[in-house]
């Protein structure tokens, strides 16, 4: 019998080989950090620090008081150089502290044993919020906030996120080897946090080595692996959900409103380090892959150093043609305009591929051949949704459940006339927001 697993989605090649069985290195300490005060969804920080201020690793240098928000940290020891606008890799501009390091660092490491029963929900919830923990497999939502659910939504079942299923990407599969144990403490305390009774680790079938290390960590226990196929995007929360537990999350809904909390497994190892090393999401492990970096590898980043640092300690860009820069993997990540961007929160990978490889000529007229439709894990007609979001008919967009889209690619990677369907979706999506926002500023 097959694996589990959600219904049509592709089967890209996924090159994960590159990195997959390379042990993570920690990255040489930046001598500059830029640290964005949004790297979360929600509100953005507003700076605590001032240009001039004295600053220790860990210590708080952002936060704000709405409830969709996360603190932010400084990652190294230093001196606040500035507070200024800086490229994000997200794309925007945004306000960012910029510090320079005097070349010392912290050493965390656990202040005694963490009794998980005797810590209230509350105080995990509080911990959490405190470490500025978010989203690590990429969307950055506030992981405090997840675990606090408006009343009447009972939370019975976490599922930890292990599929990694970008291409590429193998930064979640590498902590799931070596920081087995800490992935499952950190299910503990979400299941703790929650009051949910049911705690399991969703895992493509391709990671034997990370299935064999967690299965030693959580021994006769509570916590269930649920083996799923290697398919694209097994990792979306409705095609995990739906795969591990037969659960449908309906348009418009959230997890959440079916009982469950998926947390990415870095996040876990995240919540880990906060409880029992009071650490700060400070630094994260970052994949750096693709044909166009010469020594791809798995890195232990601090948060705020630039992608052309961390690119440089994996040997440069190989050769001399044109290269694409993604803050994440092929399939969902976002390109690069400047190496300036620093590495974030959310940034799982940086994928750097020849131009050529990516970037089509053009594209042709649509032949109605429905891969697109066969391939949409969403039951979508990604074609409709292409055209009329490029043409802006923003009521048939709509009309067309654009909002359920789920930005995933499936239909422009299958798309024989190389239409960029996702693309155009998006175009449609900007609309859609900017419509809705003049509307509620009348
Ligand atoms: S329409 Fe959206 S959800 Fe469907 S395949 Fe395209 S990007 Fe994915
Ligand atoms: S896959 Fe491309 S060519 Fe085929 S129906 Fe969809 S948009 Fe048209």
């Amino acid at each position: 019998m097959g694996h589990k697993t959600f219904e049509r989605g592709i089967h890209p090649s996924y090159y994960k080989e590159l990195t997959s069985g390379k042990g993570v290195v920690t990255a040489a300490l930046p001598k500059v950090v830029t640290i964005p005060l949004q790297q979360h969804a929600g509100a953005p920080c507003e700076p605590l620090v001032k240009k001039g201020d004295i600053v220790q690793e860990g210590q708080k240098i952002g936060d704000i008081k709405a409830f969709v928000s996360a603190p932010v940290h400084s990652s190294i020891n230093g001196k606040v150089k500035d507070i200024e606008l800086a490229q994000h890799p997200g794309g925007a501009r945004v306000l960012a502290v910029v510090i320079e390091g005097d070349g010392t660092t912290r050493e965390w490491k656990a202040e005694g044993t963490v009794d998980l029963n005797s810590q209230s929900p509350e105080s995990i919830r509080e911990l959490v919020r405190d470490a500025g923990i978010v989203g690590m497999g990429g969307a950055a939502f506030p992981t405090s906030v997840k675990l606090a659910p408006p009343k009447g939504k009972a939370i019975d079942a976490i599922i930890l996120n292990g599929c990694e299923c970008e291409p590429y990407l193998t930064a979640d599969h590498r902590i799931m080897v070596e920081e087995s144990e800490k992935v499952v403490w950190g299910l503990r305390a979400l299941m703790r946090a929650t009051g949910a009774t049911k705690g399991f680790i969703g895992i493509e079938e391709n990671k034997p080595d990370a299935i064999e290390a967690l299965k030693k960590s959580i021994g006769l226990s509570d916590v269930q692996i649920i083996i799923l196929e290697a398919k694209y995007p097994q990792g979306a929360e409705k095609m995990l959900i739906k795969a591990a537990l037969n659960r449908k999350v309906p348009p418009g809904k959230l997890p959440l409103d079916v009982g469950v909390v998926v947390n990415n497994v870095g996040t876990a190892a995240a919540i880990y380090e906060a409880l029992v090393y009071k650490k700060p999401l400070i630094e994260r492990i970052v994949t750096i892959s693709g044909n166009g970096v010469r020594d791809p590898r798995n890195l232990r980043v601090r948060i705020g150093t630039s992608f052309e640092e961390v690119i440089n300690q994996c040997g440069g860009l190989t050769g001399e043609g044109e290269k694409e820069v993604l803050n994440g993997g092929p399939m969902m990540g976002i390109a690069q305009s400047s190496l300036t961007a620093p590495v974030i929160k959310g940034t799982s990978g940086i994928t750097v591929i020849d131009a050529g490889a990516i970037k089509p000529e053009g594209y042709d007229p649509c032949i109605k051949c429905a891969s697109c439709v066969h391939a949409c894990p969403m039951g979508l007609m990604p074609y409709r949704l292409g055209d009329y979001g490029k043409a802006k008919m923003l009521d048939n967009f709509k009309g067309w459940d654009a909002g359920a889209c789920i930005e995933c690619g499936c239909c422009s990677y299958v798309c024989p006339a190389k239409r960029p369907l996702l693309q155009w979706i998006r175009v449609g999506k900007y609309f859609v927001r900017k419509e809705a926002q003049r509307a509620s500023s009348k």
